[in-house]
C-alpha cells in the first residue's frame, strides 16, 4: 500500500510534532512516523529547562565556541516569543512556567565567565543582567551564601516535557495530519519524489523533516548522506515533593547543574552530568537503549545541587534516570535543507526542548517555501550546509 503525502516528519518527538504542526497549520498534508511512540526519544526524557543564556558547555570549552554561542542567541530570543503564546496556540496547559533564570557564579573566576557572558547576551538583544549576590538571595532566598553573583535573564524557566510533545500532535491531528506509530523508516529512495518504506507501506513525500533526535544520522545514512551528530547519554534527578521553594531556574556557570521545581513539587536536578551509552548488536552506540548510570554521576549532580540551594540536602532523592540527546561535530543544532538531497531536511541536536519549537516554525516555512528567505536567514548559522564537505562524495 502506499500513501502519499506533502511532509514525511520521521521521529515524534518535540521537534517532529511542532514540525507536523506548522505543517498541517499552513495547509500540507502530514504523516509523522515514529519508529516507537511519541517522546520515546529525548523529548520524553529531559528536563524541562527554557534555558535561554548561553549554555555552560558553550563557555567551558574555550573562546571561539562561546563565540558560535552568541551567534545563535538571536534564536534563543526567538524561541523567547515562540514560548510566549505556546500554550494558547496549543490550547493545552503545558505547566510552562517563566519566573526567570539564575545563573550563579561561586569563585572570582566564575564572575569573570559571567560578565562576557552577559555582554554577549546583551548586545544580542537578551535582557540578560549581571547581580551580585545580595540581589541574588533577595530574588531567591533559597541560594547559598557562597553565591557571590549571578546572570538573572526573566524570561527563563521550564516546562512540561511530557505534556508538550503530544499537546502539538493533538493540535497536528486537528488540523488533519496523521501519525504513525511502531513504524520504523527503514528505506529511503529520491525519484521524482520521495519513496520511503515503513514497515509494509511506502510513502510518497514531496518534502522529509529528519527530526529523529540521535537517531538521525542513522536515517540519513539511508540517503546515502552523513550527519555528524553524535550521542550522548545524561543523567536527571528528582527528589520528593516539596513545598514550593525554587520557583526559577537556576543553573550554575562554574559547574554542571541546572535545578527547578516541578508544579507537582519534585526537584529536578540536572546540568549534563553523564551516563554510559550502551552498545548495539552492530557495535555501534545505540541511542535507543538506556545508558547505564554512573553513581559519580548522581553523587556529583546532587552535591552541585546541596552547594547552590542547601536546602536541597535536607530531600530524598526519589529517582535517577538516563537519557540520550544528540550532538553536533561543533556543538551548535543542525537545522535545515539537506544540500545534496534538496527536499530532504533535518532539524536535530542542541538543546531541541527549549529552541525545538522554534527550529520547528522555520523550518516548516522552509520546507513549505513560505517567507522562504527570511527563514533561511535566521537558521544560516546552524544550516546542515556547514558539513556540506562531508557529502561531497554522497547523496
Ligand atoms: C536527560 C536529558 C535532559 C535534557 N534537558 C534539556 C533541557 O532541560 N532543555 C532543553 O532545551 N533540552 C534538554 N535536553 C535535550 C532535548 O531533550 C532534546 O534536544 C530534544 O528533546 C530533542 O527532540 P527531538 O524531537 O529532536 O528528538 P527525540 O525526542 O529524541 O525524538 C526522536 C524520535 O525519533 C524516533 N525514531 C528513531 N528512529 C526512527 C526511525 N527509524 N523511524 C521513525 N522514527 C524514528 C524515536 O523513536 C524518537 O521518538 C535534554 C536531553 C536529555 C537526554
Amino acid at each position: 500500500m502506499s500513501i502519499r503525502v506533502d511532509v514525511l516528519v520521521i521521529g515524534a518527538g518535540l521537534v517532529g510534532a511542532a514540525t507536523a504542526w506548522h505543517c498541517a497549520r499552513a495547509g500540507a498534508t502530514v504523516l509523522v512516523a515514529d519508529a516507537a511512540h511519541a517522546n520515546a526519544g529525548a523529548s520524553g526524557q529531559n528536563a524541562g529547562s527554557l534555558h535561554f543564556q548561553i549554555e555552560r558547555r558553550f563557555l567551558e570549552n574555550g573562546e571561539r565556541l562561546a563565540e558560535d554561542a552568541s551567534r545563535i542567541t538571536a534564536l534563543s530570543r526567538l524561541a523567547i516569543d515562540d514560548w510566549d503564546g505556546l500554550e494558547m496556540a496549543l490550547d493545552a496547559d503545558l505547566h510552562v512556567r517563566r519566573e526567570g533564570g539564575l545563573m550563579v557564579a561561586e569563585l572570582p573566576e566564575e564572575l569573570a565567565l559571567l560578565e562576557t557572558k552577559v555582554v554577549r547576551e546583551q548586545e544580542a538583544g537578551l535582557r540578560t543582567r549581571l547581580i551580585d549576590g545580595d540581589e541574588a538571595r533577595r530574588i531567591a532566598p533559597y541560594l547559598s551564601p557562597d553565591i557571590i553573583a549571578a546572570a538573572f535573564l526573566p524570561d527563563e524557566g521550564h516546562a512540561d516535557p511530557r505534556a508538550v510533545t503530544p499537546a502539538f500532535l493533538r493540535a497536528a491531528r486537528m488540523l488533519g495530519a496523521e501519525v504513525a506509530y511502531d513504524a520504523p523508516v527503514q528505506a529511503i529512495r529520491k525519484r521524482q519524489r520521495f519513496e520511503v518504506e515503513l514497515s509494509g507501506e511506502t510513502v510518497i513525500a514531496d518534502r522529509i523533516m529528519i527530526a529523529a533526535g540521535a537517531w538521525s544520522p542513522r536515517i540519513a545514512a539511508l540517503a546515502n548522506l552523513h550527519l555528524p551528530l553524535f550521542p550522548v547519554g545524561l543523567t536527571m534527578n528528582a527528589t520528593e515533593r516539596v513545598a514550593p521553594i525554587v520557583p526559577h531556574l537556576v543553573q550554575h556557570v562554574g559547574r554542571r547543574l541546572s535545578l527547578k521545581q516541578t508544579h507537582a513539587g519534585n526537584i529536578l536536578i540536572g546540568g549534563g552530568w553523564p551516563s554510559r551509552l550502551r552498545l548495539g548488536a552492530d557495535g555501534a552506540f545505540d541511542p535507543g537503549l538506556r545508558p547505564d548510570p554512573l553513581p559519580a554521576s548522581r553523587d556529583g549532580n546532587f552535591r552541585a545541587a546541596i552547594a547552590t540551594v542547601p536546602a536541597i540536602a535536607d530531600m530524598n532523592l526519589l529517582r535517577s534516570w538516563t537519557g540520550v540527546t544528540a550532538i553536533s561535530a561543533d556543538q551548535l543544532p543542525i537545522v535545515g535543507e539537506m544540500q545534496r538531497m534538496p527536499g530532504l531536511f533535518v532539524a536535530a541536536g542542541g538543546s531541541a526542548f527549549t529552541l525545538g519549537p522554534t527550529f520547528a516554525r522555520l523550518a516548516a516555512r522552509q520546507m513549505l517555501e513560505w517567507d522562504r528567505a527570511e527563514a533561511d536567514e535566521e537558521l544560516a548559522i546552524i544550516a546542515p550546509a556547514r558539513f556540506e564537505h562531508l557529502n561531497g562524495f554522497m547523496g
